[in-house]
């Protein structure tokens, strides 16, 4: 294992794999394992390195909450929480210089910290340790929040519309995060009408951004680069695992699309009812270009124990939507003013444990004006944010089955859910003042500044 390995770390066993906004992560050469490397913004002195204690406490919390809270409500098949490791510094100082060169250069206002030496080991949930004959391909998608608030807390008729992320695009377009606009809406993907997740997946795949990678044993062959993207060379990687690899580009793509999609809905349970149906009207984006005649359809309901069935269930614990959390969020805010130590009482940032989710999930359904409740609707939403934010691992593994005489190529699949980590008390309030500035960006159709 790493732990046994920690003394002796050499960087040149490890490659760069992927970032996020707050993580960089590097891979094994040999073994299927990853470490996970907080990063810190240059210049933000907000951000500025804190003490290496202060480092690893914050990575016990992030395996906490995966562990006690995440991985209850989202499913434990689901979550892979790893471990707190120290490394030594030289070895991380080394692996920094290392992966300099492999990073896409919009991501580098931040560098990985070299400081603490803290990193979280995880299996690498882009190479399974099965054997097989072509090499396993993951398919990473960042779905987004896969609802629209409700009419009753929120004060732009618009919200009950157009969903989130689509009225984000225009305002990342427009500030000029991103070049194009991406097609995609999660409210399609969230929908559990085959149609309409398959336009939203083709979308994803032509428009990738930071919502969308594909790995090839283990190594990332779409998504996440600064080049311009080609479907078609995209196609020619994929072509060996469908149709016998002598299929045409429209073939390719369509079998492609149809595992996915499988794996996406597919459920353990046996007669999966569906996540409930008091989310009528408020799975359908008008911003979306899904043809109104598949929105017409007869619902097919996403069931409740897939993985996305289990991740817009997290989701909807946000239930008032930023507008209507805002006074609770207040109440909380005004009682610490006046109680600071009521702060680890009421474990408003952390420890993450079994209590924490005992609260969070005993919260009466009226507001009796209390603490208590406040706390528990902005611990709540918080929980709500990581499943906006987290990503989704699906594994397809080429299956040889002799007996299935099909065209069609054979997968066996499974699914994983990452970056769970906690999101801060304080973020409700950068939360409130986004949800503002994207909204009336969209409105007005001018960014304003970002
Ligand atoms: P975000 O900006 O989305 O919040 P983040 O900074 O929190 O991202 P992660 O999403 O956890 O970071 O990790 C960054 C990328 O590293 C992921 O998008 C994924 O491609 C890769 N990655 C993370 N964990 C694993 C894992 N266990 N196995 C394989 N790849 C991983
Ligand atoms: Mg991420
Ligand atoms: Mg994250």
């Amino acid at each position: 294992s790493v732990m046994d390995l920690v003394d002796k770390m050499d960087e040149n066993e490890w490659n760069y794999h992927g970032e996020g906004n707050k993580s960089l992560v590097v891979s094994h050469v040999q073994m299927s394992r990853v470490l996970r490397l907080l990063k810190y913004s240059s210049e933000d002195a907000e951000n500025a390195p804190q003490t290496t204690e202060e480092t690893f406490r914050q990575m016990e919390n992030i395996v906490d909450f995966s562990n006690n809270v995440m991985s209850p409500l989202l499913g434990d098949k689901f979550v892979h929480s790893g471990e707190v490791v120290k490394l030594p510094l030289e070895f991380v100082r080394q692996l920094s210089i290392k992966v300099q060169h492999h990073r896409p250069a919009w991501r580098c206002d931040k560098v990985m910290d070299i400081y603490s030496g803290a990193a979280l080991c995880l299996p690498n949930l882009t190479t399974p340790s099965i054997p097989t004959h072509n090499p396993p391909l993951c398919v990473e998608i960042k779905p987004k929040c896969g609802f629209l608030p409700s009419p009753e807390h929120v004060s732009k008729d618009i919200k009950t519309k157009v969903c989130r992320h689509c009225m984000h695009q225009r305002y990342k377009v427009a500030s000029g995060k991103w070049k194009r606009k991406s097609l995609y809406c999660p409210l399609d993907l969230f929908s559990g009408n085959r149609q309409r997740m398959y336009f939203a997946i083709k979308h994803l795949i032509e428009e990738p951004q930071n919502n969308f990678k594909i790995f090839k044993g283990g190594k990332c062959i779409h998504g996440d680069r600064d080049e311009m993207l080609s479907v078609s060379s995209l196609l020619q990687k994929l072509r060996p695992y469908f149709s016998c690899g002598n299929g045409r580009n429209k073939t390719v793509l369509h079998d492609f699309i149809q595992v996915l999609v499988d794996s996406l809905l597919s459920s353990d349970e046996e007669g999966d009812e569906g996540v409930e149906r008091r989310l009528e009207g408020r799975m359908v984006c008008e911003a979306s270009l899904c043809s109104t005649e598949f929105l017409r359809t007869d619902p097919q309901p996403l069931p409740r124990d897939s993985v996305l069935g289990r991740i817009l269930q997290v989701q909807l614990l946000d239930s008032l939507d930023i507008e209507g959390l805002l006074p609770l969020y207040r109440r909380v805010e005004q009682y610490l003013h006046h109680f600071p130590k009521e702060r680890s009482r009421l474990q408003i940032d952390g420890p993450y444990d079994k209590a924490f989710l005992e609260k969070l999930q005993k919260c009466p359904a009226e507001d009796d004006g209390s603490i208590e409740y406040a706390v528990a609707k902005v611990q709540q939403y918080r929980v709500a944010m990581t499943a906006k934010d987290c990503s989704i691992m699906v594994t397809l593994v080429p299956r040889r089955d002799e007996e299935d005489g099909s065209e069609r190529a054979a997968f066996s699949f499974s699914a994983s859910i990452l970056d769970l980590d906690p999101k801060p008390q304080d973020g409700v309030r950068r939360q409130q003042r986004l949800d503002h500035r994207v909204v009336s960006a969209y409105l007005r159709d001018d960014p304003g500044p970002s």
